[in-house]
């Protein structure tokens, strides 16, 4: 099983020829909304590819479940605060400007962390939630024998002790860069830090051995939530038992699989596209 710890959003896409500098206002040419947020578009990651996947969040009262078909939501808790929100800017040559109000993310508390009891899986947490709710559960699914992953996004600095919990951590270079050197991280005890580079693909550094992983070629049209679809599939491939550079390999196909299609959730790759890129 894959436990995905994280935030559920409602994203609300503007499109716009220009994003508004403060002071001005400008006519957008269309607006959506769609499900987001990085727990709930890593849960549809997981779900998508056949893999066991309990959520564990914090919503509102409008929280709608059949967003996130096959993923058990027994532990997404209802609370009076709405659903996450997040305002997306989008201008007509791609560039995004998004705000989040946390809403009811903001509530998620270590008391919402079931027991991580059963044959141990993969915890995938991500940093739209209070850091005590992460901490608390990388600490419990470490102590349980799981597999810790962490998207450690979006970027913030972390203690020490979180990152002694975590055996892979996976920032983009932009969170990289809120952490520190690879070698420092690899020194407090992280198993291996995977940085994703888009286009570019990834890098794995674990200690004394770094290496890259090209791109799956893709003709991208929205990369919105590929990093997302990159963790989901490298947590589910892991509790496959994959070993850490296969899953990797996998989740690189995942990745650029879900920049086909405009939305975080709308081009998710299933496990027969993927065996389909040679990955197996
Ligand atoms: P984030 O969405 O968190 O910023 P990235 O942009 O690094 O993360 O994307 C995550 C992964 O998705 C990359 O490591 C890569 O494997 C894949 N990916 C993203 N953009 C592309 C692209 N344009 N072409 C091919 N693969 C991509």
């Amino acid at each position: 099983t894959v436990v995905v710890v994280g935030s559920v959003n409602i994203d609300l896409v503007v499109r716009t020829p220009l994003i508004a500098p403060p002071g001005h206002t400008v006519i957008a040419t269309g607006s959506s909304t769609g499900s987001g947020g990085k727990g709930g578009n890593q849960a549809a990651a997981v779900a998508r590819l056949g893999g066991a996947c309990r959520l564990i969040a914090a919503v509102g009262p409008d929280f709608d479940p059949s967003s996130l078909p096959g993923v058990d939501l027994s532990l997404v808790r209802v609370t009076a605060e709405p659903t996450g929100l997040a305002v997306v800017m989008l201008d007509s040559i791609g560039e995004n400007a998004i705000t989040v109000v946390p809403g009811a993310n903001a509530l998620l508390a270590p008391a919402d962390l079931g027991p991580f009891t059963g044959p141990p899986g993969v915890l995938l947490a991500s940093l739209e939630v209070p850091l005590p709710a992460v901490l608390a559960a990388a600490r419990a699914a470490r102590a349980a024998g799981w597999t810790v992953v962490l998207n450690p996004a979006p970027a913030h600095s972390l203690p020490d002790s979180l990152l002694a919990d975590v055996d892979v951590l996976v920032p983009n270079e932009h969170e990289l860069a809120a952490l520190g050197d690879p070698d420092d991280l690899l020194a407090t005890g992280v198993g291996a830090v995977v940085v994703t580079l888009g286009a570019a693909g990834c890098r794995i550094n674990r200690p004394g051995d770094v290496r890259s992983v090209p791109a799956h070629p893709v003709r991208a049209v929205d990369t919105t939530g590929a990093g997302d679809a990159f963790c989901g599939a490298l947590a589910w491939a892991l509790d496959t038992g994959r070993d850490l550079d296969t899953a990797v390999r996998l989740a690189v196909v995942a990745g650029a699989l879900a920049t086909r299609a405009v939305g975080a959730r709308a081009a998710l790759a299933t496990a027969a596209e993927i065996t389909a890129a040679g990955i197996t």
